[in-house]
């Protein structure tokens, strides 16, 4: 077995998952904006899993507040871009990922020419102005997205598989149900809460690069943590939604 196989002999002895599994993982590559609680821990399972290459991308610097969920960084990273922080530490976990880091809020235009060579993206965000950005450029350009998001105990996570069936987008649901407008901000969240949904969207994220269905596409799957209750929620395609899918 060569260096690389026995780096990922773990997910070779999974009974679905073969050398070609692996390769299509490295073949591939994702865009995640957001390098907050979500993002990092999703980044560093990812790039630990070898995906070929990551793109991270966060206008953001780091606070002291973060320090607890948001665990690439340390203290004397205060003030320091959360995205370039980010990709110089990850290089460390795996120099065989090739990573970028953007440190600016991208336009339309400019993750129009981003998402259109990925291979899917990943929503870390916690705002619904870039999410719903996001959702209509995933959509356009027919790449997949993961939306993520850790709000007190609980953890949502949603599927959008634009590649192949579009049914119920992000847009649709936040027309429909203005409920679900909350940040982490305003309701806090548990420090672990945040890692697990990253753990959960790389999750995710790695069942569509290696060619598994998801269960969850046009859905949206909310763990509970605090209760340990995982419910399912169907997004519903509503008549309302002004992406034309
Ligand atoms: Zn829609």
């Amino acid at each position: 077995m060569n260096k690389q196989s026995h780096r990922y002999s773990a997910h070779l002895r999974l009974n679905d998952f073969d050398e070609n599994s692996q390769k299509l993982i490295e073949d591939s590559s994702i865009l995640i904006i957001g390098m907050g609680g979500i993002g990092t821990i999703a980044s560093l399972y990812l790039v630990n899993s070898g995906v070929g290459k990551i793109i991270l991308c966060d206008y953001d610097t780091v606070d002291i507040s973060n320090l607890p969920r948001q665990i690439l960084f340390q203290e004397d990273n205060v003030n320091q871009n959360k995205a370039i922080v980010a990709k110089e530490k990850l290089h460390h976990f795996n120099p065989n990922v090739l990573i970028e880091s953007i440190d600016k809020k991208l336009n339309d235009s400019e993750l129009d020419q981003i998402i259109s060579e990925v291979s899917l993206v990943i929503d870390c965000t916690d705002n619904i102005q870039t999410r719903l950005q996001l959702n209509k450029i995933c959509i356009r350009n027919r790449k997949p997205m993961i939306m993520a998001a850790a709000i007190r105990y609980e953890c949502h996570i949603a599927v959008f598989r634009n590649d192949s069936l579009i049914d119920g987008c992000l847009n649709c649901l936040y027309q429909s149900d203005e409920e679900n407008i909350e940040t982490c901000e305003g309701n806090g969240v548990l420090s672990t809460i945040a890692g697990s949904a990253g753990i959960m969207a790389a999750t995710e994220a790695l069942k569509i690069l290696m060619g598994q269905d998801t269960e969850l596409n046009s859905m949206i799957s909310i763990f509970d943590l605090k209760n340990n209750i995982n419910q399912l929620l169907k997004i519903k395609k509503s008549n309302n939604c002004n992406i034309s899918h």
